[in-house]
């Protein structure tokens, strides 16, 4: 029976007429081997057709597979299968006094799915969640099983790997001792001393900073301080504290976010913006995100200041984060020292896109790199000269997916010669 199979935002209907949910590894082996054309699903939450299989293809969910969470305390590290959640994860790895270094917006994501896009948290000294990562088990075109670990010269392909080189069944994580957040929020970081020093100083003053604008006037709206509880409370005194709890987009209930006020919590409880057990976000959006030289932060703010007009009135928020350099050929932070510019827009495709469009245009310039998992109308050719490390990851998808099993339109756009 053909079932309607979305994203997590409604704005993508796969074609695939059924989604298949193999439970084992070795389920996942024989169905690759028999299947010409196949993508996986993780969670669903990208926003744009990076899971798409086309016609014919088959859309395998990972959702299946056995939730396999084992920690191993010696060597403080996670094996975790391939369809587990943050959420779930976060709180195993806590009960045994662990921690992961660093968290997304939400929990509600797969490790999996989040790290094969670049999904990344916030932190001038935080990698992509994908740095976490030690070990991808993966079930590859011929139905085989490979694992590549870190010291294999293919590990650089083999995490953000946009689901182009096989099925992940599981990843093994590095984890660290367990810590405490505190979240202390601020509003109105006003725009006239806003240059790349007190950029660098702001965003460097807490584990894990957030900035965010609704464009309707320049400056920032909200500040999100993440502080872990072992490292010393920042002075900031660029803002005011809030006087009350806030969410991110103006309007929604705070009761879906992380607690504020800097009451401390474990870290799995406060580096997310949003609880597990609530909607993230407003969950009626569609979501944009532009990674670019952190040493260029201040000039792309004044390219987009330039066009606030055009994005305020699509927009429910703008996020400006911070992300480490890193070392996986496909990460938009590959190399690189990020600052980060996310858009939530509203959720209407004809009115976003033109905006989108204008949006590129003013971050052209900046060698932006868009992110994997959200929408975007950059052409394939002009993405292609930001990744220095293109053409190893394409000749490591041709050597471990010789017929093009795993290729969809998206990834053949993004692999073309
Ligand atoms: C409300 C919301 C908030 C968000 N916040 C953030 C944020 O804070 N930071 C950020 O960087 N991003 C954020 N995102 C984007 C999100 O993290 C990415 O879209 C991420 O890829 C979601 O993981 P998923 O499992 O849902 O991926 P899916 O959309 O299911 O899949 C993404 C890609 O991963 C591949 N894939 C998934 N699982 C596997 C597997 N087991 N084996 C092989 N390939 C696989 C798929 O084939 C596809 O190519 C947010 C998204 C939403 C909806």
């Amino acid at each position: 029976m053909t079932q309607t199979i979305t994203n997590w935002a409604g704005n993508i209907t796969y074609t695939a007429g059924e989604l298949a949910r193999p439970r084992s590894p070795a389920a996942i082996g024989a169905l690759v081997a028999g299947s010409a054309r196949v993508r996986v699903l993780g969670s669903g939450h990208s926003f744009n057709g990076i899971a798409e299989p086309g016609p014919g293809g088959v859309l395998l969910s990972v959702a299946g597979l056995p939730p396999v969470i084992d920690v191993d305390g010696a060597a403080r590290t996670v094996r975790v299968g391939g369809g587990v959640r943050y959420a779930e994860l976060a709180r195993t790895v806590h009960a045994h006094g662990l921690a992961l270094a660093n968290m997304a917006s939400l929990p509600h994501i797969s490790v999996a799915g989040s790290v094969a896009t670049g999904t990344h948290g916030s932190g001038v000294g935080n990698g992509a969640l994908a740095a976490a990562v030690r070990e991808v088990e993966l079930v590859t075109a011929d139905g085989s099983s490979l694992t590549i670990g870190r010291d294999d010269p293919r590990f650089g392909g083999a995490v953000t790997s946009l689901g182009a080189l096989g099925v992940v069944t599981a990843l093994t994580l590095g984890l660290e001792p367990s810590f405490d957040v505190e979240q202390h929020l601020y509003t109105e970081l006003a725009p006239a001393a806003m240059d790349q020093a007190l950029f660098d100083a702001v965003t460097a003053c807490a584990y894990s900073v957030s900035l965010f604008t609704d464009w309707r006037a320049p400056g920032f709206r909200q500040v999100w301080l993440k502080r872990r509880t072992d490292q010393p409370l920042p002075d900031f005194p660029w803002a005011a504290p809030a006087t009350e709890k806030l969410h991110p987009v103006p309007g929604m209930p705070a009761v879906n976010c992380t607690e504020q006020f800097g009451v401390p919590g474990p870290w799995h409880e406060r580096l997310p913006h949003f609880r597990a057990e609530f909607t993230p976000s407003s969950g009626a959006e569609l979501q944009s995100e532009y990674l670019l030289p952190r040493g260029r932060a201040v000039d792309a703010l004044h390219a987009i200041g330039a066009i606030r007009e055009a994005v305020a009135p699509v927009l429910q928020t703008c996020e400006v984060r911070t992300v480490a350099a890193d070392e996986q050929w496909l990460s938009p932070s590959y190399g690189r020292d990020t600052v980060a510019f996310h858009f939530t827009w509203i959720d209407d495709t004809a009115a976003v896109l033109p905006v989108v469009r204008r949006l590129e245009s003013a971050l052209d310039g900046f060698a932006a790199r868009p992110h994997w998992g959200k929408v975007f109308t950059m052409p394939a050719p002009a993405l292609r000269d930001r990744y220095p490390r293109l053409a190893d990851f394409r000749a490591l998808a041709r050597d471990l997916d010789p017929h093009g099993t795993f290729t969809n339109a998206f990834v053949r756009d993004v692999l073309e010669d």
